[in-house]
């Protein structure tokens, strides 16, 4: 059982790790404490290199990393100026096993869940198809949330994709972010998108129903719980009415 969960910030994405921390506190019976961003206070000296082992190289290729010196020496200042990172995809269970020894040693028991809101992009292997895919969270001790990965990982409408492409082909450039989403139907959101708090609330509580129950992921979209592979059903399941199926909301009304 889950009696504490501790939430860390992360202060270059518009992610409220304070609201997301209150709306998980009205839905469990936990103690919730919000901290300040993991990798500022527990990051040593093993982390940068450890992320540079982590960095995904190809869409298809399972090897990881890339330990020359200069990699690291990116990855040392990005640890220190958070500001400056972005554009790289990590592997999410080589970041979370890197994380894990990173916790203090106190607290490394499973009835403490530590929530790590991250600024960085995270996949996971896909056996099946031998790709990578992008990811919102990592479920586990410690949970990893990717904030680029709401934008990213769930797929947006594919005439997006089309849109992108055809703009591409006649000007030869990509077409900027806002003129393509103008030109797209469909509900989906985009980088630093307002909603974006809100959309996290689901994902932060599956971590913790995942450590609390061992359950992963619920089955009814429109839950909160549900694993959407595409914007629209995100929306569907963390933004729109209800909250919860009737299964979990027993559990956390
Ligand atoms: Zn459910």
């Amino acid at each position: 059982m889950v009696d504490r969960v501790v939430m860390y910030r992360a202060p270059t994405t518009v992610a409220d790790v304070d609201a997301l921390a209150s709306w998980l506190d009205e839905h469990v019976d936990a103690t919730i404490e919000t901290r300040d961003r993991f990798l500022g206070e527990h990051a040593d000296q093993d982390t940068a290199r450890g992320f540079a082992q982590a960095r995904v190289i190809s869409p298809y290729d399972r090897t990881t990393g890339n330990t020359m010196l200069g990699i690291v020496r990116y990855e040392q200042r990005v640890l220190d100026d958070p500001d400056r990172g972005g554009g790289v995809l990590y592997d999410g269970l080589a970041v979370q096993e890197l994380l894990r020894r990173c916790l203090p040693t106190s607290e490394r028991e499973l009835d403490i869940l530590h929530v790590i809101v991250l600024d960085r992009p995270l996949a996971t292997w896909g056996e099946h198809d031998g790709r990578w895919h992008k990811r919102v969270n990592v479920l586990g001790q410690p949970a990893l949330i990717s904030v680029p990965g709401l934008y990213e990982a769930p797929a947006k409408p594919e005439v997006y994709y089309r849109e992108k492409q055809r703009h591409a082909l006649v000007s030869g450039d990509a077409p900027p972010r806002e003129v393509l989403e103008s030109q797209v139907e469909g509900d989906f959101l985009i980088a630093d998108d307002p909603r974006t708090t809100d959309a996290l609330n689901g994902y932060v509580l599956q971590a913790y129903h995942y450590l609390d129950t061992g359950e992963a992921f619920c089955d009814v979209p429109s839950c909160r719980l549900y694993n959407a592979h595409h914007q629209p059903a995100l929306i569907e399941a963390q933004l729109r009415p209800p909250q919860f199926c009737d299964r979990h909301a027993g559990l956390y009304r």
